[in-house]
């Protein structure tokens, strides 16, 4: 038994323990995989990778949506996705401005039946989490218009009350196509909590990858049901506790759903087929490497041990070496002021990790990448890679970019390192080697030349 637990929340939505305290908890009871699965948020999940990077965790980027068929919930777990990818943002954003419309409606209605509730008084209710009508009803309770949440719901915010305010829905298939097209898995939750066997068939064929089978709700005749229906529409099977923390529910959930072994690696491979990984031999292309390029001269190797002997570079290092990137075309140095050199540093520097910074840093600035990968890999091969336009190039062939290299964002950059990152977990090969495979492949399979 592997300990894992695919569905937990933080405070980025309706749970009580920070993605931070989250990953400490999870650490302690010796979980060796979690998945961060908010409400229609992926807030929580670059902080949970930033805590599990000082322990032995592995964090899965998550999400859960709320969808609807006619008036019923029904949720849709997104694993493995490009959580930084912008359409897939995008959507989010929309949905949480959808809601706090929603939320600005009805207290607008309550304020028009006499209830002097201010929005800012909501707001303080929700915190950072996404507000919904909970929030208000809380809200309701302390300004003393009603005895607790369920009062709140009869008199007020249910279905059929006074102050309802219909909710702009989410289809399933909207949820499992925004998680399909950001390059993750999509999951139908907890299909117990759904009215009949008839609605789960028809997410199954909305185009689902698998159904959360295990579940701290349900029992065990539950569980074997889902896993035969899984097992019938050739689905893979996931599994979690729906954790939300001390606060919210009664006992804390995480990590006590027994979930077999194999879950994690057919969500992996779920993932891989996607992209039908399988077809490229890392092993064999990262033997042709070295006759293919020379992606460590030894002035790289210089710079690079200049701006990296420690583990971390400063703010002016960063500061210094982003100059240098930027002074090497004329081109850059004329689009970048001094100010805006130094702005971008700013920003970049509270990014997770000195990687990240560096090639956020210099894909703002439109220069360098190769060569700022090349330095870091050359100096530490397990955690770094080249992100050269041939990696971007094998990965286009693949199926996970439809971006244009001539139309790359920074953010792209951080898609293909993120991409590297997971291959690289997925397999017992470091970032550095999947980068020299990727990029070797395509020296082999390409005709004439790149730039
Ligand atoms: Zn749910
Ligand atoms: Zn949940």
């Amino acid at each position: 038994m592997r300990n894992v637990d695919l569905h937990l929340h933080t405070t980025a939505s309706d749970g009580s323990y920070t993605p931070e305290e989250l990953v400490e908890k999870a650490v302690g009871m010796g979980l060796e995989t979690i998945a961060v699965t908010d409400h229609d948020t992926v807030g929580g999940v670059a902080p949970a990778l930033t805590a599990a990077k000082e322990v032995d965790l592995e964090v899965i980027p998550g999400v859960e949506f709320t969808t609807y068929v006619g008036q019923e919930e029904v949720h849709i777990l997104g694993y493995y996705f490009d959580y930084l990818d912008q359409n897939f943002l995008m959507e989010l954003t929309k949905l949480k401005e959808a809601r706090e419309n929603r939320g600005k409606k009805i207290v607008e209605k309550l304020n028009k039946l006499g209830l002097e509730l201010e929005w800012k008084s909501v707001i303080e209710v929700a915190g950072s989490g996404a507000v919904g009508r909970p929030h208000i009803a809380r809200a309701l309770v302390n300004e003393g218009y009603v005895a607790d949440v369920s009062a709140a719901f009869e008199d007020y915010l249910g279905d059929r009350g006074p102050a309802y305010v219909p909710k702009t829905q989410l289809t399933p298939q909207d949820a499992i196509e925004a998680i399909n097209e950001a390059g993750g898995v999509a999951v139908l939750a907890h299909p117990g909590h759904l009215s009949t066997n008839e609605l789960i068939v028809e997410i199954i064929e909305a185009g689902i990858d698998g159904i959360e089978a295990y579940y701290s709700g349900h029992d065990e005749e539950e569980t074997k049901q889902y896993i035969k229906l899984a097992n019938r529409y050739d689905l893979i099977i996931t599994g979690g506790s729906d954790c939300h923390g001390p606060k919210i529910k009664e006992g804390i959930l995480l990590g006590t759903v027994d979930i077999p072994d194999n879950v994690i690696d057919n969500l992996k491979v779920a993932y891989r087929n996607r992209y039908n990984i399988e077809s490229i031999d890392f092993k064999k292309y990262l033997k042709v490497y070295p006759e293919t390029s020379g992606l460590y001269p030894e002035k790289l190797q210089e710079i690079g041990e200049k701006y990296h002997d420690k583990g971390y570079l400063t703010k002016e290092e960063l500061y210094e070496l982003a100059y240098l990137n930027s002074t090497r075309s004329s081109y850059h140095v004329k689009k970048n002021s001094p100010d805006r050199v130094k702005k971008i540093t700013e920003i970049v520097y509270n990014l997770a990790d000195e990687f990240s910074q560096l090639t956020l840093l210099t894909g703002l600035l439109g220069v360098g990448i190769p060569t700022a990968s090349a330095i870091l890999t050359s100096l530490d091969e397990a955690s770094h890679t080249v992100i050269d336009t041939r990696v971007w190039a094998t990965l286009y062939q693949m199926g996970y970019f439809d971006t244009k290299k001539e139309s790359f964002s920074a953010d792209d950059y951080i898609r293909i390192i993120n991409i590297v990152r997971r291959l690289a977990n997925e397999t017992d090969l470091t970032t550095a080697e999947i980068g020299y495979a990727l990029f070797a492949y395509d020296v082999e399979h390409r005709e004439g030349t790149l730039h």
